[in-house]
C-alpha cells in the first residue's frame, strides 16, 4: 500500500488541506495581527455552528477535549452542588468522575451497553430531587458517547432540565458539527468539544459555548475554579479578541486559532447552515451503516435512533477479533478498537466524521479496508461500496 494510510477512528481525524496550511509554517506571536483576526473570526463562527446565538460566550483554550469537561465541570458546579449524570458509555463515567473531584453529589441514571437510559427514566429522577427538595444543579450528557457510538436524546435531555431549572451541559466532543444540536433553539447551557473531532482540526483546542445562564452561575461561585481554566480570568481574553484587540492570560496555540477560523469557516461555507452539514454526516452514516449491512455486521447501538452518525461501533464478527485491526491498516485505514472496559474485546470502532464525511472517496477506501481486513472478498468489498454508493449519489 503506497497510499497513506486514512485515519478513520473517532479522533483525531483526517483534516483539509486548508485548514493544514492554516496551521503550518513559523509560529505567529499571539499579538500578531492575523491571529487577532483569526480569533474574533473564530469566535463568531463558534456561535453560528453552536447555532449559540449573539448572547452566547464562545471560549477557545489550548487542550482537549478532556479539559473542556473539567472547565464545564468547575465553572458551573462547586462543593456540595448536586448533579444528575445521564450515563451512556466510558465518557459519561469519566464526567461524573470529574464531578465527585469537585465535591459535587452524583446521580448517575445508566443504561446497559449499546442502549440509553429513556428518557421517562431521567425525568422520573429528576422529579424525585424535585420533591425532596434536593433539586440538582445542572443534568451532564455525553451527545455522542464515543466509546459505544451511542447516540444521547440531547434536545428531550436539555427540555428535561429546563423544566426542572437545572443547567444542561453536553458533552459534544464527538458531536459537535456533526449532529444536530440547536444551542439557542433547545435552550443548553454549555456545549463543549474539542478540536481534533468533528471540527476537523489538529488536536489541541478545547471548544465551549456558554449561555448566559451558564455564565450566571459561575459568578455566583464561591469556590472558584482552578486559574488556569477560570472564566473569569478568560473572559477578558475572549471579548478583547473579539473586540479585534490582543490580550494575554495564557499563550493562546497560535497556529490552532489560524487552523480554527479556517475550519470553521469550511463548516459553514456551502452558506446552506448547519442543517445541511448534519445532513450530510447523516448520509455518510447512512452509507457506511449500508456497507456493514451488506457485509452482514451489527453495530453495538441497539437501534438506529440512537446510533451516532460520527462513528460506527461495529461488533466483530464471528472468527474475527482485534487482530483485524493491523489487517484493516494493512488494507488503508486506521480504525480503532473498542473502549469499553468490559466489551472492548468484542467490537472496533470507525470514524466517519468531518473532512472525510465530505469526501466519498475517503468513506468507499475505509469500506473496502475494512471488508478485505476482516477477510472477506474482493467481490464482498466491493459489493459493501456499491451498498454505500447507492446512499451516496
Ligand atoms: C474524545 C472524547 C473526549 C475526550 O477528548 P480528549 O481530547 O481525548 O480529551 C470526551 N468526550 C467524548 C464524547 C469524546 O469523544
Amino acid at each position: 500500500m503506497s497510499e497513506r494510510p486514512l485515519l478513520m477512528i473517532p479522533g483525531p481525524i483526517e483534516i483539509s488541506d486548508a485548514v493544514r496550511e492554516a496551521a503550518s509554517g513559523p509560529p505567529p506571536g499571539h499579538l500578531a495581527p492575523p491571529v487577532i483576526a483569526a480569533f474574533g473570526q473564530a469566535l463568531r463562527r463558534m456561535r453560528d455552528v453552536w447555532l449559540s446565538g449573539p448572547s452566547s460566550q464562545p471560549l477557545i483554550v489550548s487542550g482537549s477535549g478532556t479539559l473542556a469537561m473539567d472547565i464545564a465541570v468547575f465553572n458551573a458546579l462547586e462543593p456540595g452542588d448536586r448533579a444528575l449524570v445521564v450515563h451512556t458509555g466510558y465518557f459519561s463515567a469519566r464526567m461524573a468522575e470529574m464531578l465527585r473531584r469537585r465535591s459535587v453529589e452524583v446521580t448517575v441514571v445508566s443504561a446497559p451497553f449499546g442502549e440509553v437510559p429513556a428518557s421517562a427514566e431521567v425525568a422520573a429522577a429528576l422529579a424525585r430531587a424535585a420533591e425532596a427538595k434536593l433539586p440538582f444543579k445542572a443534568v451532564f450528557v455525553t451527545h455522542v458517547d464515543t466509546s459505544t457510538g451511542v447516540r444521547a436524546d440531547a434536545e428531550t435531555l436539555v427540555g428535561l432540565a429546563r423544566n426542572h431549572g437545572a443547567l444542561s451541559i453536553v458533552d459534544g466532543v464527538c458531536a459537535t458539527a456533526a449532529e444536530r444540536f440547536d444551542m439557542a433553539g433547545w435552550g443548553a447551557d454549555i456545549y463543549l468539544t474539542a478540536s481534533q473531532k468533528a471540527i476537523g482540526l489538529p488536536p489541541g483546542l478545547a471548544l465551549l459555548v456558554f449561555s448566559e445562564r451558564a455564565l450566571e452561575a459561575r459568578a455566583r461561585l464561591t469556590h472558584a475554579p482552578p486559574l488556569s481554566m477560570d472564566l473569569d480570568a478568560w473572559l477578558p481574553i475572549m471579548r478583547a479578541y473579539e473586540a479585534g484587540q490582543p490580550s494575554y492570560f495564557a499563550t493562546p496555540a497560535t497556529p490552532l486559532i489560524m487552523a480554527l477560523s479556517v475550519g470553521l469557516g469550511e463548516i459553514l461555507a456551502d452558506g446552506k447552515g448547519m442543517a445541511a452539514r448534519f445532513a450530510l454526516h447523516e448520509r455518510a452514516a447512512r452509507a457506511m451503516r449500508a456497507a456493514w449491512a451488506s457485509l452482514g455486521l451489527t453495530l453495538v447501538p441497539a437501534r438506529e435512533d440512537i446510533t451516532a452518525n460520527t462513528l460506527s461501533a461495529i461488533r466483530y464478527p464471528d472468527g474475527v477479533d482485534v487482530s483485524a485491526i493491523p489487517r484493516i491498516l494493512a488494507n488503508g485505514a486506521i480504525v480503532a478498537g473498542g473502549l469499553d472496559p468490559e466489551n472492548k474485546a468484542k467490537y472496533f470502532r470507525v470514524g466517519h466524521m468531518g473532512y472525510s464525511a465530505t469526501q466519498p472517496a475517503h468513506l468507499l477506501r475505509t469500506i473496502r479496508a475494512v471488508a478485505l481486513g476482516i477477510g472477506r472478498s474482493a467481490d464482498d468489498a466491493r459489493t459493501a461500496e456499491r451498498a454505500a454508493e447507492a446512499v451516496l449519489t
